[in-house]
Order: C-alpha cells, then sequence, then structure tokens
C-alpha cells in the first residue's frame, strides 16, 4: 500500500513553559496547589545552568516531537539559567523567546531583583546577547504596584510583549482586593500592564469585568488546560471570553503533558461541560489559537510547520474534509512526524 502524502501545517507555538518543572512528573501527585508550589520551589532551588542546559534540551525535543516549534519560557531562575535556556533551544530546533520574570517578593532569594531598574538592566543584557525577549512580570503577588507601572511603561516604550501570570487561584485574588482593593486584572489595568502586546496567563478566576478589562485592551489569554486540570486550579470561562473576540493561545506551563492537540481539545471540552452545548470553538479557530494566536503572544514572525501522518492509525477511514476535525478531535501528539 502506498503511504499518504503528509500534511503540512503550521507548528504549535507553547506560549507558556517553566521548563524545570517538567522533572516534577510524578513526584507532587496528592496535594493541593499550594502544597505542589513547596516541592516546585525546592525543585527550582536546585536549578543550575548546567542541569538547566541539559533538561531544557530534552524538553525542547520533546516539544518538538509533539508539535511546538517556539515555546516561551516563563523563565524565573536567574540570568545564567535564562542563557542555558536559550542554548538549549537552539540546539533542540526550537523557537525560543525568554519571558524574563520580574520578581520583587516573595518565592526564593534566586528569583528576586533588588529593585525594577535591576530587573530591566538584565532584561537589556539578554537583549543585547541577541536572545528574543519579552517582560513578564511574574504576578500581582510577586511585583509590587510601582514595579508594574514601570515594566507596563517600559513594554510601551520598547514595544515589547508583556506576560503576566492573574486569576489562577482565589487565594490570589483575594490577598489582591485586601492589599488593593481591586481584583488581579484590574490592577494591571490601573498599572499600565494591559494592551495588545500583553498575554494573561490562566486567567481561570476572572470575572466578568476582569475579561471585560481585556477585551477592551486587546490583549489575549494563555490557557494551559492540562495544568490548570493537574493542580486544580479550575476551568476557565472559555464561553465568556469567545463572547468578547479575547484571543486565546495555549501553554504546556508545568510540563506534566506535552501535547498541543490535548490542550486544544481540553479547551472545547471545558466550553462544552460548562455550556451543555457543542462546536463551541470550531477545529479550525483551535488550530489557529494553537498557531498564531500564540505566535501573536511571543511577537513571533516566522516558526517552523509541521507534518501530519495521514497514515497514522487514528486517522484511518477519516475523508478530507472531515481531517482537521478529526485532528482535533480525535488525536494526540504522536500523529506529529
Ligand atoms: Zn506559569
Amino acid at each position: 500500500m502506498v503511504e499518504p502524502e503528509p500534511l503540512v501545517i503550521s507548528g504549535f507555538v507553547n506560549a507558556h513553559s517553566h521548563g524545570f518543572q517538567r522533572a516534577l512528573r510524578g513526584r507532587a501527585e496528592g496535594r493541593d496547589f499550594w502544597a505542589w508550589r513547596e516541592l516546585m520551589l525546592e525543585l527550582a532551588a536546585e536549578q543550575t545552568p548546567q542541569r538547566v542546559r541539559m533538561v531544557y534540551e530534552a524538553l525542547y525535543r520533546e516539544m518538538r516531537t509533539a508539535g511546538y516549534t517556539a515555546v516561551g519560557e516563563f523563565h524565573y531562575l536567574g540570568l545564567p539559567e535564562a542563557r542555558a535556556a536559550a542554548e538549549a533551544a537552539e540546539a533542540a530546533g526550537i523557537g525560543f523567546v525568554c519571558l524574563l520574570s520580574a520578581y520583587g517578593r516573595g518565592g526564593l532569594e534566586r528569583f528576586r531583583q533588588s529593585s525594577v531598574r535591576a530587573y530591566l538592566d538584565q532584561v537589556e543584557e539578554l537583549r543585547a546577547d541577541g536572545i528574543a525577549v519579552g517582560l513578564a512580570p511574574h504576578s500581582v503577588r510577586a511585583c509590587p504596584v510601582e514595579w508594574l507601572r514601570e515594566i507596563g511603561r517600559y513594554a510601551e516604550l520598547e514595544s515589547l510583549v508583556l506576560h503576566v501570570h492573574a486569576d489562577e487561584q482565589p487565594r490570589e485574588i483575594e490577598e489582591c482586593l485586601a492589599e488593593h482593593g481591586l481584583r488581579p486584572i484590574e490592577l494591571l489595568a490601573r498599572a499600565g500592564c494591559l494592551g495588545p502586546r500583553t498575554t494573561v496567563i490562566h486567567a481561570t478566576h476572572a470575572d466578568d469585568n476582569e475579561l471585560d478589562l481585556l477585551g477592551e485592551a486587546g490583549a489575549r489569554i494563555c490557557v494551559c488546560p492540562t495544568t490548570e486540570a493537574n493542580l486544580g486550579d479550575g476551568f476557565v470561562p472559555v464561553e465568556r471570553i469567545c463572547e468578547r473576540g479575547i484571543g486565546m493561545c495555549i501553554g504546556s506551563d508545568a510540563n506534566v503533558r506535552i501535547d498541543p492537540l490535548e490542550e486544544l481539545r481540553e479547551l472545547e471540552g471545558i466550553a462544552r461541560r460548562r455550556t451543555g452545548r457543542r462546536n463551541i470553538i470550531r477545529a479550525s479557530s483551535l488550530l489557529c489559537f494553537g498557531s498564531d494566536e500564540g505566535a501573536a503572544a511571543l511577537a513571533l514572525e516566522r516558526w517552523d510547520d509541521i507534518a501530519i501522518d495521514l497514515g497514522h492509525a487514528a486517522l484511518q477511514g477519516v475523508r478530507e474534509p472531515d481531517l482537521f476535525d478529526a485532528l482535533v478531535w480525535s488525536c494526540s501528539a504522536d500523529v506529529v512526524l
């Protein structure tokens, strides 16, 4: 039998990864988010540039095999480790943007910069090395409001993307309300951090006003469904996001799973379970979320295409007009050649 020609499609873009968390696989089950975070912090403390170089190259090869051809690495382990991650990406042949995290308080000492100026100096060092960089105030938990203002201003001035975690867990919202009288995305808006180059990671518990603010600013949401499921974060309000025309992209985040098709399928699965309806997001739109929207979130102009094995068992008997539907609803990443 003649093997069918592969189907070439746009590569997937992983807009949110924490590479070192790959090593938590199988080690961090059975406890809540905050207990998981303790383990994650222990692991973060052990990282060295050598370790990052080795572990990230293997991880990025795993991503490449699964069809991700670019990754946004949300990085808070320090500058030598950021350079090691960029080298690992180069070796693995995956497009790379270092979303360098600003961390003003909490976490580990190695996450933190002494001032927002010291953070922006780090950003400029990496840019001078020729590494693609995005700004990443870690969260409203980790960044005081004056840091957010300064980073928002710099992003605007330099036309850089800005990524920030928000509304992943209810406790973070309660703490933000107690400190500022505002919810996290409201605070980001007030601090000048929302614009068309902004991507909010998670937004799991965003309320209508927060979503309105994202919609008005033209900002995106990066959803990380397999990680959000694993950590018990909750269900992202997919249908309310779609109603407002807010762009969505995907990320493998804690790297508990590396499968863009699974992330995309979950998005629609969540929407169906929440609404009791089907086809909230069409397969073609989901594929666009997985590639173009992720690329826009990282300001990528080019990223590699991928080839799909049309002779794969999962696609046997599928008619040509139904290929994209079958790809999204019925396949795993092993259909990528
Ligand atoms: Zn994250």
